[in-house]
């Protein structure tokens, strides 16, 4: 629980754009421990995709950069997974069949990958919808799909980037429940992209604040409640919690 396994190093990012170049991120640099939840909060334009996109492997940053479990990324790799505000699930696939497409993409499809991808579908109450298609799904349903597909590759960490902004705000608080149970049972190293600091607070350990753009880190804040099984929803409701949030936003640079 005390190795790093994500290192970023003096992370830049810009952009050429018609109009010039667009600096994203500024000299980004912060380390996440193995089984860590560490979210990135930030106004909306600041560079948070374009940072989850670096760490992924998908964008190569101009500046710096970053090593996950010791070795530099330079393209996208099985370690990582990564969800988006969408779920990307195939309308015309089942959901058995939306689950297992990374292992089929990766040429995966093994008995015991099979029997991992049945085991997660039971754990976590999808096992009954599996012949189902997305569309006779909630959308709550639908975003777990999207997490055990993702699992279903074993990465060690987790990339979600908005991944609960299309939900209404009930469906939301029940998701963001559900996938943090998972990935903490799971064992999973994640980082989350948000611009909703009550749910950053809720369900990270630490919380990075990132400035307007080009992104630079404005602050890191250290997330502790003393309830007995931290969930998401009992952390709401902790004393503290007001305190975190009160601060967080003095920090994000928000004109109304
Ligand atoms: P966030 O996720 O925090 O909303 P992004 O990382 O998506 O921010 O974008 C940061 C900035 O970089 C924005 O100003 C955006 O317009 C710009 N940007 C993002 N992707 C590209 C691209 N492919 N080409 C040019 N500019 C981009
Ligand atoms: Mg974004």
């Amino acid at each position: 629980m005390s190795e790093d396994i994500v290192d970023v190093r003096n992370v830049g990012m810009k952009y050429q754009s018609l109009n010039g170049e667009i600096t994203a991120i500024q000299d980004i640099s912060f380390s996440v421990k193995k089984g860590e939840f560490v979210s990135l909060v930030g106004p909306s334009g600041c560079g948070k995709s374009t940072l989850l996109s670096i760490i992924s492997g998908l964008l190569k940053p101009s500046q710096g950069k970053v090593l996950i479990e010791g070795e530099e990324v330079l393209k996208t790799s099985e370690k990582v997974g990564y969800m988006l505000q969408k779920d990307y699930l195939f309308d015309w696939r089942t959901i058995y069949q939306n689950v297992i497409l990374g292992l089929e993409i990766r040429r995966k499809l093994t008995p015991e990958n099979k029997d991992y991808v049945i085991h997660l579908l039971q754990t976590y109450g999808l096992y009954e919808f599996k012949d189902k298609y997305p569309k006779q799904l909630s959308g709550g349903m639908r975003q777990r799909a999207a997490l055990i597909r993702t699992l279903a590759v074993q990465p060690e960490i987790l990339l979600l980037d908005e991944a609960f902004s299309a939900l209404d705000y009930q469906t939301r608080l029940a998701v963001t429940e559900d996938i943090y149970s998972i990935i903490k049972n799971e064992g999973k190293t994640a980082i989350m992209v948000t611009h909703d600091i009550a749910e950053s607070i809720s369900m990270s350990d630490r919380v990075i604040v990132l400035t307007n753009r080009p992104a630079e880190i404005k602050s890191i804040h250290k997330i502790e409640f003393d309830c007995q099984k931290r969930t998401p929803l009992k952390c709401r409701e902790a004393p503290n919690f007001r305190e975190y949030f009160n601060n967080i936003w003095k920090e994000l640079d928000v004109h109304v």
